[in-house]
């Protein structure tokens, strides 16, 4: 006999697993399909593997910095190996967590891939027939292969063959500046790589504001992380001594480089092939689901988030996608202000990057009277105690003090963000929030410190 749910959802990532338990908690019968491992690109190819080898680069970049705070130790080196293997734990760890909760919330999991073959109609790859009243697609995303740029898996990797190689490269070229890029960078150069990093644009962190991807660029250099801006790579030539790569820079000045590996980040591509969405009528714009705003199709039974979707590839926006889309299925929809403007977008390398809203060069641009802040780390009591002092909280405001953008360079930087985008959200203007006590020492202080600037009353400066 058929199974028959309410909600089907296609893909266990972090918009698939959250939109399944959301649903489940409203009352739904939920089933989610995942064909390769629960938790997605996310947990175990993504921002967990890779935030766990950032805090062991930490470590072991952090251990020459030990004496300073009167400190010895015998620090002998690492075990690339082990570090490796502590990444798979951390991964293997949450997708059970998953495991867990979609089962403490009764949601059916059924490990294999589906197709949609009816609107409201799934079929497993064995050929079991599932049917619900609505369908979620969240089956996320892959790395874009490039033309001439192609992963190997041997000396051309895609982030899927960082995460998962075992060996430490000696040296290493990447291609892509995002956060993707910089986090890698920021890794293998704490490791002792030799690190290459080529960014086509003008700076690194295309979409940040250009004064903190400056102060990046800066950071990597002083790490000796070679940075080549508004740089295109090639790859000249793969054999036995490496890959050879030609970086041609904007005035056509080209330099030639042999790397043991080629690193290929530059952006990634929804999964919505074979998936059966153009045969049940669902549109599609340049492989994107096209959807309303609450994550609906032009199939009314047939939603998508996520990855899938055109809104930035983030896993925190893939999980509120998810809550929306069954929240509007649910009836409960409109509760909610509108969240896009004031994502936070999140780089863990060291120092860290987080930021939101418009930047600096595109608030004056907009907008004559917008008012822009910036208080430095090194007058935060607290940064300078923990040796962290890199940096500075940059807020953009309208005239009347409304936080527009904020970005944050620095150490917690990823912590630090959330009060602001709180503040902007929720429309409580900056002079408040430079008026609540923060806790000292904190460097939630300069967060406050920054606030100030709107009134011209910094203390520390
Ligand atoms: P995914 O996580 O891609 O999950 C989709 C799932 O669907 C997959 O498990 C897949 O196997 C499954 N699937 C596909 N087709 C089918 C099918 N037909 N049937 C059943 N199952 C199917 N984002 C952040 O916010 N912070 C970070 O720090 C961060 N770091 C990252 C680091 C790296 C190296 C990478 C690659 C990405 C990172 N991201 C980060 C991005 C983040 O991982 C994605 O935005 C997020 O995983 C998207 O979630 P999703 O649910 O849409 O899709």
């Amino acid at each position: 006999m058929e199974r028959t749910f309410d909600l089907i959802v296609l893909g266990a990532g972090p918009g698939g697993y959250v939109a399944a338990i959301r649903g489940a908690q409203l009352g739904m019968k939920v089933a989610v399909l995942e064909k390769k491992h629960v938790g997605g690109v996310c947990l175990n190819i993504g921002c967990i593997p890779s935030k766990n080898l950032i805090s062991s680069a930490a470590l072991v970049s952090g251990a020459g910095k030990l004496a300073g705070f009167g400190v010895r130790t015998d620090f002998t080196g690492f075990d690339y190996g082990s570090v490796h293997a502590q990444s798979r734990m951390a991964a293997e760890t949450l997708s059970k967590g998953i495991r867990y909760l979609l089962d403490k919330n009764g949601v059916t999991l059924v490990e294999e891939a589906g197709r949609i073959t009816g609107p409201r109609e799934v079929t497993t790859a064995s050929g079991e027939k599932l049917s619900a009243q609505n369908i979620i697609v969240a089956t996320g995303s892959r790395p874009r292969q490039i033309p001439g740029l192609e992963a190997d898996g041997e000396q051309i990797f895609s982030s899927d063959d960082m995460l998962l190689c075992k060996e430490l490269p000696k040296s290493i070229c990447i291609i892509g500046g995002g956060a993707i890029g910089c986090e890698f960078a920021y890794i293998l150069n704490s490791f002792g790589a030799s690190v290459s990093l080529v960014e086509m644009t003008e700076h690194l962190l295309p979409n940040e504001d250009a004064e903190v991807a400056k102060a990046l660029a800066m950071a990597f250099k002083k790490k000796k992380i070679s940075v080549h801006l508004k740089s295109k790579a090639e790859i000249v030539r793969k054999d036995d001594q490496g890959v050879t790569v030609k970086i041609t820079d904007v005035k056509g000045k080209a330099k030639e480089t042999t790397v043991e590996k080629v690193l290929v980040v530059t952006g990634r591509v929804p999964n919505t092939e074979d998936l059966g969405l153009e045969e049940v009528g669902v549109e599609l714009e340049k492989g994107f689901v096209k959807v309303n705003e609450y994550y609906q199709t032009n199939v009314p039974s047939i939603y998508g988030i996520g990855d899938v979707v055109p809104t930035p590839m983030l896993a925190h926006v893939a999980s509120k996608e998810g809550e929306l889309a069954v929240e509007y299925i649910a009836g409960k929809s409109g509760t909610e202000a509108p969240f896009v403007p004031y994502i936070p977008g999140c780089v863990y390398c060291e120092p860290q990057v987080a930021g939101f809203g418009v930047t600096e060069e595109s608030a004056l641009a907009q907008d004559s009277e917008a008012k822009v802040f910036k208080f430095p780390f090194k007058g935060a009591g607290k940064a300078v105690a923990i040796g962290k002092s890199e940096g500075f909280v940059k807020i953009i405001t309208d005239r009347d003090g409304q936080i527009v953008g904020a970005h944050i360079i620095g150490a917690d930087a990823t912590e630090l963000i959330h009060e602001l985008v709180l503040a902007a959200w929720k429309k409580i203007p900056v002079q408040e929030v430079a008026k609540m006590v923060h806790a000292h020492p904190t460097l939630s202080e300069a967060v406050m410190e920054c606030c100030r600037g709107y009134e011209d009353w910094m203390i520390h400066i």
